[in-house]
């Protein structure tokens, strides 16, 4: 395990150049308290224009503003030390943890504040295979979580499908992926958290232990404190996966079988089980680049493309994952099992592919995507992605206005992900808003600018926005963007006067993660009232 102390963008090829731009251009530290400037702390600061500019943008790439400089704390109680001075100074000044910037609309970013550069900190990984829990630092990244965890034959049980992701930053949100049906999301495996405060105090936090600020911070969007540790369930790690995909031409064909497959009971002890659910919406402009895997051959492609467009262009691909060899192996018995699991489900005959691979290549599997899609220079475009939780009663109401409607004409790359999960998996009193129904669907629509369309997708994003409000449709936005109070209000619904007291007592100056634009900076005091 190793830790950064620089932005992971730096590449060995392109330090001789950063260094001399360096030497022209520094930043000035102008703007910043004095008390900060001549704290023993400033040491962690860091001013230049290479840290400053890798703090300035994220993966969505649709908005940038500098901050005034980027902190690299070496332990949590650096990170106190800069948040007390923060909050006890007069002109107390904005702080945001910055994982790794997988936000896409700023809400890592802080315009003129503190940066702090996560991956810097050197809190590490332990595994107890007694306890079956990893701690994890909180600027760790998943795909080094289950590294470590793998060399002691243990996994993580929930997931996101991007593991270069970090431990702090989706536990700020949810983290959800295939797994979540069965597990919860990712915020609802976690143990124990130590977490630094708004008011710069290290509070360890549990379900019994300070447990307001515990349930308050998982999925509380950075704004009650900055987590440090996670304390993460382990269980026994599959070895191997079979990972098939059916393809479908009706949608409630495609829902009702997922629903099918998310009912199932977990079963223990049979040697293999049902892992993950998800499913996506291929349209026939898909094939071009399929950048989640390279699961199908080239035939297999060309039937599948004909299918979609003798469907009107769209088809929907349901992804069922079946994890095995946790001990002596009874291969026979498996496929016996899976084929009487397949035989209940209505995909279109002929369309079942499979895929056997290992249990590490699955859970990083877009990985794969991302080498691709950056050898072609499409990695580092805007990214205007959409993600919803949309309840199972509005499902098709939305298929049909929006992805036969609204999107219809759409030629846009990226993948669209539906599927369904189960909010009694999640616990009510953690800070994600989710609908209120027992069975909602993650969408993902997550689409890349590739030409000159960033307007077009993002207004597309809000006819999607205004269609599902006009319909009076239960849903939520998930890794949410509003930039008005009424937004948040409505997005968090029940939860936000819960909210709003949390803030007050945990960082009662709104100094964290300013980027989210729930709270303004010093805080508006009408909206604690
Ligand atoms: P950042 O973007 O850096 O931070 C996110 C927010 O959390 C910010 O407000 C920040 O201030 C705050 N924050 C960061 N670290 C901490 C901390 N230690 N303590 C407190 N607050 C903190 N999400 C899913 O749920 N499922 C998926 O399958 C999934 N797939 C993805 C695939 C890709 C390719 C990408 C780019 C993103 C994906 N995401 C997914 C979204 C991801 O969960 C969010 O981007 C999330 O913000 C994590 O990114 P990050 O670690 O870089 O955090």
């Amino acid at each position: 395990m190793h830790f950064h102390a620089m932005p992971s963008f730096l590449h060995p090829t392109s330090l001789l150049l950063t260094l001399t731009l360096m030497s022209i251009l520094t930043y000035s530290p102008n703007s910043l308290s004095p008390s900060l400037l001549t704290h023993p702390i400033s040491t962690h600061l860091r001013f230049d224009p290479l840290f400053i500019s890798a703090a300035s943008s994220d993966f969505g790439g649709i908005i940038h503003s500098p901050p005034s400089a980027v902190f690299l704390p070496s332990s949590p109680s650096d990170i106190a030390s800069l948040l007390r001075l923060s909050h006890s100074s007069p002109h107390s000044f904005p702080v945001a943890a910055r994982g790794l910037g997988h936000s896409t609309h700023g809400q890592a970013q802080t315009p003129s504040g503190i940066i702090i550069n996560m991956s810097s900190l050197d809190v590490g990984i332990a595994v107890s295979t007694d306890s079956m829990f990893v701690d994890a630092g909180g600027g760790q990244t998943w795909i080094n979580v289950l590294r470590e965890s793998l060399r002691y034959g243990l996994t993580p049980k929930s997931w996101t499908d991007y593991l270069y992701l970090t431990v702090g930053g989706t536990l700020s949100n949810g983290g959800i992926s295939g797994q979540a049906f069965l597990h919860g999301p990712q915020i609802s495996n976690v143990y124990e958290m130590d977490i630094v405060t708004g008011k710069g105090e290290m509070v360890t936090c549990s379900e019994s232990l300070n447990s307001d600020l515990f349930f308050s911070v998982l999925g509380g969007l950075g704004q009650f404190g900055i987590i440090t540790r996670a304390r993460i369930a382990l269980e026994k790690a599959p070895r191997s996966v079979r990972w098939m995909r059916l393809m479908y031409t009706d949608f409630e064909v495609f829902t009702n079988d997922q629903e099918l497959l998310i009912s199932i009971k977990a079963e223990k002890d049979k040697g293999w089980r049902l892992g993950y659910v998800e499913g996506s919406l291929l349209m026939e402009h898909s094939f071009r680049t399929n950048w989640r895997s390279p699961f199908f051959s080239e035939k297999d492609v060309k039937r599948i493309r004909k299918l979609a467009s003798g469907n009107g262009g769209v088809i929907y691909c349901l992804e069922a994952s079946f994890y095995y060899g946790y001990g002596a192996a009874d291969d026979a018995r498996m496929d016996q099992g899976i084929g009487d699991l397949l035989k209940k489900l209505n995909f279109v005959s002929g369309f079942a592919f499979r895929n056997d691979v290992s249990y590490m290549k699955f859970l990083n599997r877009v990985h794969e995507g991302e080498l691709k899609l950056r050898a072609m220079g499409l990695w580092d475009v805007p990214h205007p992605w959409l993600n919803l939780f949309v309840s199972k009663s509005n499902i098709l109401d939305f298929h049909n206005g929006v992805f036969k409607g609204i999107m219809k004409a759409n030629t846009t790359m990226g993948p669209i992900l539906v599927y369904p999960t189960k909010r009694s998996k999640w616990n009510e009193r953690m800070s994600t808003a989710i609908p209120d129904e027992e069975v909602f669907y993650s969408i993902g629509i997550l689409l890349s600018s590739e030409r000159n369309d960033l307007e077009s997708l993002k207004n597309q994003n809000a006819k999607i926005l205004n269609f599902c409000d006009q319909l009076g449709m239960n849903y939520k936005q998930y890794l949410p963007h509003y930039t008005t109070r009424e937004g948040w209000m409505r997005h968090f619904g029940k939860k936000w006067k819960r909210f709003v007291e949390m803030k007050n007592k945990y960082d009662p100056k709104a100094i964290l993660s300013p980027g989210q634009q729930i709270f303004s900076h010093p805080i508006d005091v009408h909206c604690l009232s």
